[in-house]
């Protein structure tokens, strides 16, 4: 569904091959002078206003266009000339203690921020909500004890997250469904999981519409989840 990943020299070059006789525009202008770099921020593959009422418009438009941007801009400085230049960012995680010292804890905040986020708006959409079906739920009514305990056990992981941070359900090692959060920007790839549906539970995530009752988000965010996306990415990890 989503647009494979293209560099913004790949977009200008794509975009210049039959504008060329078009005046330059403001937007041309505005990509010729981002900073390049291998990490983009893709595109919410929905509008800003498709998740309402349960997340509203304003708070999509300042987390997905100025956050999430901002965690692609940091890691594309810190990764810039390393090796890790050329890797996804889900290889850099996994192997995140291979990342250079120096750079480890930039490369953990915003190339976390980055697969964070991106995870976050695709298992999200218009039509959200209900239950899975499918091998997902039998999963779930093995390993979780059922969709009602999986769901109070998400949501109180991230209802009590203190700070900042994300409550996941992550595909073990073993297979195994589990549900556990995790602080900041971390991501459960860097232990070895794989995060199949994540909850982001910083304040920038719903306290335009949700004030401090973290509580009343993390209910109405249940009604926005694509299952199906989350059934796929359950799929792909158990390979
Ligand atoms: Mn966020």
């Amino acid at each position: 569904m989503l647009m494979p990943q293209m560099t913004r020299r790949g977009m200008l070059q794509f975009a210049g091959a039959g504008a060329a006789a078009l005046a330059v525009t403001p937007l041309d202008r505005l990509l010729a002078q981002a900073p390049a770099g291998p990490f983009t921020l893709p595109k919410l593959p929905y509008d800003y206003d498709a998740l309402e009422p349960n997340i509203d418009k304003e708070t999509m438009m300042i987390h997905h266009d100025k956050h999430h941007q901002a965690y692609v801009d940091n890691l594309n400085k810190a990764v810039a000339g390393t090796d890790l230049e050329k890797k996804s960012i889900e290889e850099i995680l996994r192997n995140i203690d291979k990342a250079p010292e120096k750079i480890r804890q930039a490369v953990i905040n915003n190339g976390g921020g980055h697969a964070n986020h991106t995870l976050f708006w695709e298992i999200m959409g218009p039509k959200g909500g209900g239950m899975p079906a499918g091998n997902l739920a039998k999963a779930i009514e093995k390993d979780l004890k059922g969709f009602e305990n999986f769901k109070k056990d998400l949501s109180q992981a991230g209802i009590t997250r203190f700070g900042s941070g994300w409550a996941w359900l992550v595909v073990g090692k073993d297979g195994v469904l589990n549900v556990y959060s995790t602080a900041n920007q971390d991501n459960p790839l860097m232990k070895g999981d794989t995060p199949i549906l994540g909850l982001d539970v910083w304040e920038h995530a719903y306290y335009l519409k949700y004030k401090n009752v973290r509580p009343k988000y993390v209910e109405a965010w249940w009604n926005t989840i694509n299952w199906n996306n989350v059934a796929a990415r359950y799929e792909k990890a158990k390979k």
